[in-house]
């Protein structure tokens, strides 16, 4: 037997089945809603950018950009391989050689190069490498330079230019010129799967002159992300996020509290429990430098004290250390300087107006002077929300101001932003955890058919039903009567419409509630009426 392969999903990947993809959809049409209430409007972005944006929005010293993109070349990988043996003389044989002087040789370079100038020419015209000008001037070069060695070619191709030293650095000079043509062709840059989306936004914000726009730009979105991390509950290399953004030209805290009352809003809307919001400010540009190496100074000290990752973020990130979670290092951060103490006074005045909105919201909340952010351009606020049932992968959202993000992409200086991305995956699993991930069977009716005759009045009383908005499943071939009602009772549909010959005949239908068995007759009106009822009971 021919063997099969079995397939698998890859690792850190998974398929979201039936019935928690209902969950899912009621998660995102929840979002949909509240953010939707509070003025916000999706944008739907691409799953793959320039690597370059995300290595400067997320930061190239990241753990995110240096280990866990997944990047890859925009161009066909075959096409590069050719290239890659053009410039370097290589044929399936083995590398050309110039002093060479067997004919095979040079006719196998020439009908190489041939290709390769086919395989380039087509890639232009289908788009695939960008028809700047140049990629066409070098294209243009190759041609003539491919001319010229054809023309070469065929002046030797019956006597053999053995001891000619014409031949030889003319055959130098040409595969030179190919190779230094060929160097120049522009395959475009790398690209790479979004590890999150906020580098997107900003990029299309400024893209699409965004800024001209009245009042701040408000933005949600939803969908997957790509992170190469070690797989484990809670986390996945295709996870999802659904997050929102507000940039514009204020940094009022009022947007900052906004931000977050519509987070909970939407989190109540869920049932979710026991979410727990922390709140930080981290200073800005003025004020975050100095406390930096104030705290750069205090690690130096403890430096012996701490791990091979700390030690590390002394140089690179000293704000990094103090989100730590190795129990050794605890006590030693817990006497770290901290970053309240260290406000300017704009950032304080900042900060506490934050919290005085957030209570006027009547939002409670922790202070957790440790929740930072290492990225230069997040500043004051930054939150966290954690939610139960998650074990060490609790963090269910995280979010913060960022207000140099749009001008170290290119944009507006005055723009000014904030957002939150909510980990979508946890937050399924914290409500199927604590009991509000029910979400009920959605058949309305088994439409059980017997008898060749009646099928054709079960398709129309099918439709009829779906018309009106209910769910309904009707057996394509016939069924026996203990199997078909047998069957009703496993999908878990709340009624069984009977359809027989003599129901036929007296313009009725039995309905079975299953949950009980109670039946009864009941005219097609009747029968509307009687599952309109039951499905608002
Ligand atoms: P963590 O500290 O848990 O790794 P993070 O700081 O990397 O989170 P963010 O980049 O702030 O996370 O993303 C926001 C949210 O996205 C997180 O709070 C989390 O809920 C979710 N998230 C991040 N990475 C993953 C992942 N690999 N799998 C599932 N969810 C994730
Ligand atoms: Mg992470």
């Amino acid at each position: 037997m021919a063997d099969r392969a079995k397939f698998q999903a890859i690792k850190g990947v998974r398929d979201i089945l039936p019935p928690e993809s209902a969950l899912w959809n009621r998660v995102e049409q929840a979002a949909r809603e509240v953010f939707g209430t509070f003025g916000f409007a999706e944008i739907r972005l691409p799953i793959f950018e320039v690597t370059e944006l995300f290595a400067r929005s997320v930061g190239a010293d990241t753990d995110i950009v240096k280990k866990e993109m997944f990047t890859f070349d925009l161009h066909a990988s075959q096409d590069l391989e050719v290239r890659r043996d053009v410039m370097i003389g290589r044929r399936t044989s083995g590398p050309y050689d110039i002093q060479d002087t067997e004919l095979q040789t040079v006719h196998e370079a020439e009908i190489q190069v041939g290709v390769f100038i086919q395989i380039i020419d087509n890639a232009i015209r289908e788009d695939r490498v960008a028809r700047t000008s140049e990629n066409v001037r070098a294209l243009d070069g190759l041609q003539t330079l491919y001319k010229q060695f054809s023309a070469i070619c065929e002046s030797y191709r019956s006597s053999f230019p053995s001891e000619d030293p014409k031949w030889n650095t003319e055959m130098q000079t040409l595969f030179e010129g190919i190779a230094s043509y060929a160097s120049k062709l522009n395959f475009g840059s790398l690209v790479s799967l979004r590890p999150e989306a906020t580098a997107s936004v900003v990029r299309a914000y400024i893209e699409h002159g965004m800024q001209v726009q009245p009042g701040n730009v408000k933005l949600y979105y939803m969908g997957p992300m790509f992170r190469r991390e070690r797989p484990q509950k809670g986390r996945y290399r295709q996870f999802y996020q659904i997050g929102a953004e507000v940039l514009g030209s204020s940094d009022a805290p009022g947007i900052d509290a906004e931000v977050i009352e519509m987070l909970l809003a939407f989190f109540e809307r869920l049932k979710l429990k026991g979410a727990i919001l922390n709140i930080n400010s981290i200073g800005d540009k003025n004020c975050r430098p100095a406390y930096v190496e104030r705290l750069r100074a205090e690690l130096q000290v403890v430096r012996e004290q701490l791990g091979a990752d700390s030690q590390r973020r002394i140089e690179t990130n000293p704000l990094r250390v103090l989100d730590s979670k190795l129990e050794s290092e605890q006590a030693i951060i817990e006497k770290l300087p901290r970053i309240a103490e260290n406000l300017c006074a704009e950032c304080r005045a900042h900060y506490d107006e934050v919290k005085r909105q957030l209570g006027l919201r009547g939002i409670t909340y922790q202070e957790n002077w440790r929740l930072v952010r290492g990225l230069d351009y997040y500043m004051r606020t930054t939150f966290e929300i954690i939610a139960p049932g998650l074990g060490s992968q609790n963090a269910v959202c995280g979010g913060g101001r960022y207000d140099g993000l749009v001008e170290l992409l290119g944009g507006p200086a005055t723009t000014k932003g904030i957002g939150f991305a909510i980990g979508t995956d946890r937050l399924v699993l914290s409500l199927q955890e604590s009991g509000a991930g029910e979400v009920a069977s959605g058949l309305d009716v088994y439409l059980a058919w017997f008898g060749a005759v009646t099928q054709p009045a079960a398709v129309k009383l099918a439709r009829r039903l779906r018309d009106a908005g209910f769910v309904v499943e009707l057996p394509a071939v016939e069924m026996k009567f203990g199997k078909s009602l047998g069957l009703a009772d496993r999908l878990k549909a709340r009624h069984a419409v009977i359809l027989g010959e003599d129901e036929l005949a007296a313009g009725v239908v039995a309905v079975k509630r299953l949950s009980d068995g109670t039946q009864q007759k009941l005219s097609e009106p009747d029968l509307f009426s009687y599952l309109r009822a039951a499905r608002n009971s």
